[in-house]
């Protein structure tokens, strides 16, 4: 069978894309390792209708929702390990894996080390490709992080800032002038006792911005942080610096890096392909990348990590694919 269209990865973006095509009644492959950046966090917010709902209760709707649309085929515990595109054919040739009962992994630190047989590969055809894999975010080297990452150390004061509000803050990302908007902005709304953990950095501030944190009331910490300690329910309590000291705080920002999950997915046969970046029209008849027919959506595809964007990227991207398959 040859789909219209391969979608790797079940999150936000997936998700809709899926609904979207099904919608449109395409023949869809739906391949995905089933944990979405998210879950690490109790609840998802700032999202329409569903705000407080847990990220794996987020994804069981999406499937469920999908099951109308019988031409939508799902897979759960598949991991795509490789793509390929033979352009005169205009055909993608994708090869996945099936992992059932292993850690299905969206980001590093729910990875276990397992010695496992090689699983089958099972390869399928299809004319169109939708990514949605995702990124993995990379924890800075602190000890005891990932015990109270998505809980209280958290990313985003939109997503889990209320939560945590009037707490004692910390701050520890950009050490640029991010920062200063980064610290203005959890004063304004979230918290009146911010700090600003430097971890070792130098930032590069003007007179103004000095002048600004201390508008703040922000106090600087510029020693490395060795460790975060809390309690087993993922309650960060103290920052233990390399030094020895310490300071008590009940929720930290951080930046962390962010690796695209298609990193583990080999480009066969010299298969290569780049976003371009064109305006909205150009998307929907052109394309979204230099490779008729195959489409980045999600996390993937904007520096906007948020559940809403990804999901509008995903029903948006999926009808410039669907424009796409209605000239083949
Ligand atoms: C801790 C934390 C909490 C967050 N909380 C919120 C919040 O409250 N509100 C909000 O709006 N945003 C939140 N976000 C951001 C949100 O999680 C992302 O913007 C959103 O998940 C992106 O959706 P996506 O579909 O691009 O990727 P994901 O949701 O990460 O889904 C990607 C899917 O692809 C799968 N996959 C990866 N590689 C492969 C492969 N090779 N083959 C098959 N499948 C694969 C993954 O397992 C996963 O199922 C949070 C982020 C973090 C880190």
């Amino acid at each position: 069978m040859i789909y219209d269209c391969v979608i790797v990865g079940g999150g936000a973006g997936g998700l809709s894309s899926a609904l979207m095509l099904g919608r449109a009644r395409r023949n869809v492959l739906l391949l995905t390792a089933g944990l979405p950046r998210n879950a690490p966090a109790e609840q998802a917010h700032s999202l329409f209708t569903r705000d407080g709902t847990p990220p794996l209760e987020l994804v069981r709707i999406g499937m469920e929702q999908l099951q109308p649309y019988t031409t939508v085929h799902p897979v759960e515990n598949a991991r795509v390990v490789s793509l390929a595109h033979d352009k005169e054919a205009k055909m993608f040739y994708i090869e996945y894996q099936n992992e059932s009962n292993a850690n299905a992994g969206g980001f590093s630190i729910m990875m276990t080390a397992q010695v496992e047989e090689p699983k089958p590969l099972i390869r399928v055809t299809a004319r169109g490709v939708i990514l949605a894999t995702g990124v993995r975010d990379v924890l800075p080297p602190i000890a005891g992080i990932e015990q109270f990452w998505g809980k209280s150390v958290i990313h985003c004061p939109y997503c889990h800032g209320f939560e945590h509000a009037d707490k004692r803050f910390a701050y520890m990302g950009s050490i640029g002038p991010m920062a200063v908007m980064a610290l203005q902005l959890l004063r304004g709304s979230w918290a009146q006792d911010v700090v600003w953990l430097q971890n070792g950095g130098t930032p590069a501030l003007t007179a103004e911005q000095l002048a600004r944190l201390k508008e703040l009331n922000v106090t600087i910490y510029d020693k490395k942080v060795a460790e975060f300690r809390g309690d087993d329910a993922g309650n960060v309590q103290t920052v233990v610096f390399e030094d020895g000291t310490t300071l008590d705080r009940d929720c930290i920002l951080i930046h962390p890096d962010n690796k695209p999950n298609t990193d583990s997915i080999e480009l066969k046969d010299g298969f290569s392909y780049k976003i371009m970046h064109t305006d909205t029209m150009d998307i929907i008849l052109k394309g979204q990348t230099d490779v008729p027919g195959l489409y980045l959506v999600g996390d993937l595809a904007t520096p906007l990590h948020q559940l809403s964007t990804a999901a509008y990227l995903g029903g948006f991207m999926a009808g410039s694919l669907n424009m796409y398959l209605s000239t083949l």
